[in-house]
């Protein structure tokens, strides 16, 4: 550590700050979100900042004399003028104070971290002034791991803090709150359910046997494949949790976010292509919670979306597990912007419908080929690869046009990604062209034209190119 860190309380200590400009106000801001009243005092104070900071903050426009800093524990000198600038530096030490003087380091008793501000949960992060833009990059981590809410969760417990004391001894009490802050209570209140967490928190405190408290299971939504598509919360959710129950479409780029003390289970298709049945994967969801563990059912895209999402939540439900949905990006937004596909346009696509290709048993898709084929707008297709032939006949036979632009993206938002492009026409053919194998959709509607990005491979080109 190269300085100390603390957390001063402002209440009723005066905090001067010596400048009227942008600077100024940086720093009056920074003392007012603490709960602290600065006295602001320079010759000339720009207008907005006395329209800001009129009621947070006293401001004297005219000349700072050194009776001012008596009695100051902080002064910031924020000022453009070197000497000045040295010399109330130097007045603010002598009154006792410690000193901040904006870009100046030299002069400084101490400097101000980047700040990670939940409430009550401050994270302050400091290089020593060596790198204030590096701090400023981890805050940006820092800001992705900390739930929004972690506020009202830690009001519940500064609410609760001296009934656990006093009904739970350690080591207990220890779980206590090790379950409180990880647990359901904490899931229901970063959902926003102050109520409920509030209720749980209550019951658990009633039942002396706190190892009994729940978990919860998030089903969360991964995206398509590239980790920066991930919500905050799917990352935050993913690194938070004891059990991550996950299937073939989440990449190893995305597992490896998963902490490595956390527990992997594979509930996809494994190398027989025989997939754990649904039940199985519900089962173990709520057995695992029932443990009290945090779990979270990673899904391909979005949960909801040809994911069973719905199902897996209404199974948690009925078993009685605290369980949320955390959205994903979904493969078809996701391909169709890593592949330049808009799904909609002004002039093109008024509508975009999704569907599935996939049917029971290996039958033909159950979709309503007149209504689709009519519709003329983009019609994206999950699992349909091999049914695409089949597919693109039958919205042909329903009036579709042969010529209509088609994009196959396989492995969208991926390192592998591929685009084949060319027309409803020749779909099939495209696909068995080109080798598709890993997961793909279809894109079929006028906006498909338009399809280029990383993996190319534009087969009504190649056709023409060989005639
Ligand atoms: N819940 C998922 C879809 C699951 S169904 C979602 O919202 O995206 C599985 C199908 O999704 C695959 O057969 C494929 O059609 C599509 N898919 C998922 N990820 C994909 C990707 N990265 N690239 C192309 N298609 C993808």
């Amino acid at each position: 550590m190269d300085r100390f860190p603390a957390f001063i309380s402002l209440a009723d200590r005066r905090v001067v700050i010596l400048g009227g400009g942008d600077a100024a106000l940086g720093k009056a801001r920074l003392v007012v979100a603490a709960g602290g009243a600065p006295i602001l005092i320079w010759p000339e104070v720009a207008e907005s900042i006395r329209v800001e900071l009129s009621g947070a903050a006293t401001i004297i426009e005219g000349a700072p004399t050194r009776a001012d800093l008596t009695g100051a524990v902080i002064v910031f000198v924020a000022v453009d003028d070197d000497g000045l600038a040295a010399e109330w530096a130097a007045a603010a030490k002598t009154a006792g104070a410690l000193v901040n003087a904006v870009d100046r380091p030299e002069l400084c008793d101490f400097t101000t971290p980047s700040i990670v501000d939940r409430g009550r949960l401050t994270i302050a992060i400091s290089t020593g002034g060596a790198g204030p833009a590096f701090a400023k990059a981890i805050r940006e981590k820092i800001e992705a791991l900390v739930p929004a809410r972690a506020d009202a969760l830690l009001a519940l417990a500064a609410r609760y803090r001296e009934s656990v004391k006093a009904k739970i001894a350690p080591p207990a009490r220890r779980r206590f709150w090790e379950n409180f802050f990880r647990g359901p209570v904490a899931a229901r209140a970063y959902a926003g359910d102050e109520a409920g967490a509030n209720e749980l928190a209550i019951a658990a405190l009633n039942d002396p046997d706190t190892d009994k408290m729940d978990g919860v299971v998030h089903i969360v939504g991964a995206g398509p494949g590239d980790p920066e598509l991930l919500t905050l919360k799917a990352l935050r959710l993913i690194q938070d949790a004891d059990v991550v129950l996950y299937d073939r479409l989440v990449g190893d780029d995305i597992l490896s976010l998963i902490r490595r003390d956390a527990e992997r289970v594979f509930v996809g298709k494994a190398k027989a292509n025989h997939a754990v049945p649904q039940e199985e994967i519900e089962r173990r969801m709520i057995g695992f919670a029932r443990e009290g563990k945090t779990v979270v059912r990673l899904k391909g895209g979005d949960p909801y979306v040809f994911g069973r999402g719905g199902e897996e939540l209404e199974a948690l439900k009925a078993a009685g597990v605290d369980a949320y949905v955390t959205p994903g990006i979904t493969a078809a937004t996701g391909c169709a912007a890593a592949a330049g596909i808009p799904l909609t346009h002004r002039d093109e696509a008024q509508a975009v419908t999704f569907v599935t290709g996939h049917a029971k048993d290996d039958a033909e898709p159950d979709l309503d080929w007149g209504a689709l084929a009519a519709l003329k707008n983009t019609l994206v297709v999950y699992m349909g690869v091999s049914k695409a032939g089949v597919i693109a006949a039958r919205l042909i036979a329903h009036g579709r046009a042969v010529e209509t632009p088609a994009a196959i993206i396989e492995n969208g938002a991926r390192s592998e990604q591929r685009i084949v492009k060319g027309t409803l026409g020749n779909l099939g053919v495209m696909i068995d062209a080109a080798g598709v194998k890993g997961p793909a959709i279809l894109i079929i509607g006028e906006v498909a034209a338009r399809a280029d990005g990383a993996g190319l491979v534009d087969i009504a080109a190649q056709a023409r190119r060989a005639a």
